[in-house]
């Protein structure tokens, strides 16, 4: 007997499931045109590998993974790229983003598949293929498994809870393809060391839980079991269904893996086996058509195939008001209906006013409670709702909005009809605006101080420079300065009446030189000579100074004296022998 728990909270509503899960799923025809976007991971866009004109192949690589946390995006179907430019995308915001323009030539060629035995491959070299096969999350959260598949766990869940209503694609998909689903199922509990794999169904879906029974017994790879857990929503909330499998409480700010269990859809096991043992990229997925149509039904998509071309497989009813991709819980109303199917598009729900009432006019809170007995997260919702009501939004980070799974039941129990929901995503994506406008703040400044740093640095590397080459310049024309008064002493020590003023006279090279380097030596030149000058003058003064003085100022006698005595003198000198 396998020990379930229960999660906090949580809500019964209408399944409205059985319409749309009694027909088999069927292939959706190739549309005229698909405009498939190159974001289609919640981490980001893929980088642009096509331009407009370029053929391309069904399969082919569109856009490659950038960074730790892209995937990639393929052509679905082969044709003729005929633009590559700004769409926009199935989003609540509205967002536009570049998307490629594919108008199919009809012929599905496929490119050349590359599968690889995920079993005796590098575990790197499966988590790549799986990055570049673009497998992201196909509950809904678009993010990319080979991200998730990174850490080493002791339990896998493989979800297949499907909670919201309406909503049937993996009902389907358990049913009909769940020998696929297991072998997903098992690359990726071998590729994270998993000791045992979950498959969590809630019981209001016994044939695919029957359907997975029947292939997990038929597989001997891993330690698989098929577990029916009660149909409470939001039962397929990753951390809910951990929560039900293990009894293990993830708290705020923690993920599975930091308990080692991690989670994946059935849908993404399913695409990763088709990645790895068919080689097939992730370019279709399966697509509930629920609510107000003639024929309800599930659908292989191709993605990027516009959602008005889909609608029409369903029929909607005239009095179609309006067309929400999801369920009627999370999902979001589709303000135009060219938008393309990408990943993430699990569901698009008819509305119109007979099934789906308007609601009643929202009335002021009443502090009730029920909204907190009902948050699946232990949340407080009305209070997130008052701080994002009064735009306090740092208050409500407070209050742990971004743990805020948008699951709806606190304003499904809401006694005011408060659409809680609407004040949570308008105060995530006010914060997430402002923190991107902080962000680009931030790089604009620190691109400024950047520059400043590096003129600053320019200016004070050109400066010492200019002062080195400066102080060479002096060194050089000293030395030349003292070697030419050097030469200059020599001469006129040897040729009487030469002076020290040669260096200016030396033809040609002292005159012309130090003028071409800089004209402003010429003083020191001249100051040097005159220093040089100068000391010579003293020196013959000092010579003067210590010469014999008892010549001076003699009388006549003695001046006779000495004339008589230098006669005397050259008389001797000249009666010598010269020999
Ligand atoms: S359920 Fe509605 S009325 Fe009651 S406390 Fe919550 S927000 Fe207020
Ligand atoms: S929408 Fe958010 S606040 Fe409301 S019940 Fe769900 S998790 Fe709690």
């Amino acid at each position: 007997m396998f020990e379930l728990f229960r999660f906090p909270g949580g809500v019964k509503p209408a399944s409205h499931k059985e319409s749309s899960a009694a027909a088999a799923i069927t292939a959706a025809p190739l549309p005229q045109l698909l405009v498939v976007p190159f974001r289609q991971s919640a981490t980001g866009s893929a980088a642009i590998q096509v331009r407009a004109g370029e053929k391309v192949l069904k399969g082919q690589i569109i856009g490659i993974a950038e960074g730790a946390f892209g995937a990639a995006v393929h052509a679905p179907t082969s044709g003729i790229v005929r633009a590559v430019e700004s769409r926009m995308l199935p989003h609540p915001s509205g967002l536009a983003a570049p998307c490629a323009v594919i108008e199919p030539d009809g012929a599905e060629r496929w490119v050349e598949p590359t599968p690889l035995d995920p079993y005796n491959s590098d575990p790197e070299h499966v988590r790549a293929r799986i990055r570049d096969a673009g497998i992201v999350g196909l509950g809904g959260a678009a993010f990319p498994s080979h991200v998730k598949a990174r850490t080493a766990i002791e339990t896998l869940v493989i979800n297949g809870a499907e909670c919201e209503p309406w909503i049937t694609c993996d009902d389907r998909l358990m049913r009909e393809r769940a020998d696929e689903i297991v072998a997903g199922a098992c690359i990726l509990g071998r590729l994270m060391g998993a000791r045992r794999i979950l498959f969590g169904v809630e019981d209001n879906k016994p044939a695919a839980a029957a359907a997975l029974r029947a292939a997990v017994g038929e597989s001997d790879i891993c330690d698989m079991q098929v577990v029916a857990v009660p149909t409470l929503y939001p039962a397929g909330g990753e951390k809910q269904l951990i929560r039900v499998l293990t009894g293990i409480e993830i708290p705020y700010g923690k993920l599975g893996p930091d308990f080692g269990v991690q989670c994946f859809n059935v849908g993404t096991a399913y695409a990763t086996a088709r990645a790895l043992l068919n080689g097939e990229p992730l370019i279709s997925r399966i697509v509930t058509l629920a609510g107000n149509y003639a024929r309800p039904g599930n659908h292989e998509v191709l993605i990027g195939t516009p959602i008005n071309a889909l609608l029409a497989l369903g029929d909607p009813q005239p009095d179609t008001d309006r067309i929400v991709m999801g369920g009627p819980m999370m999902g979001f109303t589709l303000h135009d209906t060219t938008v393309p199917v990408v990943k993430a598009s699990n569901c698009l729900l008819a509305m119109s006013p007979a099934l789906f009432p308007p609601p009643p006019p929202e009335m002021p809170c009443i502090r009730c409670g029920a909204c907190t007995l009902a948050c699946p997260v232990q949340l407080q919702p009305h209070e997130l709702y008052w701080y994002a009501r009064a735009k306090n939004f740092g208050k409500t980070q407070e209050y742990h909005l971004f743990d805020c799974i948008e699951c709806g039941c606190c304003a499904y129990v809401c006694p005011s009809r408060i659409p809680l929901v609407d004040y949570y995503r308008f105060a995530k994506s006010e914060i997430r605006a402002r923190e991107r406008e902080k962000a680009a703040a931030d790089l604009a400044r620190e691109r400024y101080e950047f520059r400043q740093f590096r003129e600053e640095r320019e200016k004070v590397e050109k400066a010492a420079r200019l002062a080195a080459k400066a102080a060479e310049t002096k060194a050089k024309l000293a030395r030349e300065a003292a070697a030419k008064v050097g030469a200059g002493e020599t001469a006129a020590a040897g040729e009487p009446g030469k002076t020290v003023t040669a260096p200016a006279a030396e033809p040609g090279k002292a005159e012309t030189a130090p003028a071409a380097a800089d004209t402003t030596n010429a003083a020191p030149v001249n100051d040097k000579l005159a220093l040089i000058a100068a000391a010579q003058a003293r020196a013959a003064a000092k010579k003067a100074a210590v010469a014999p003085q008892n010549t001076a100022e003699l009388t006549p006698d003695q001046q006779a004296q000495i004339a008589e005595a230098e006669a005397r003198r050259a008389q001797i000198d000249a009666s010598k022998d010269p020999a």
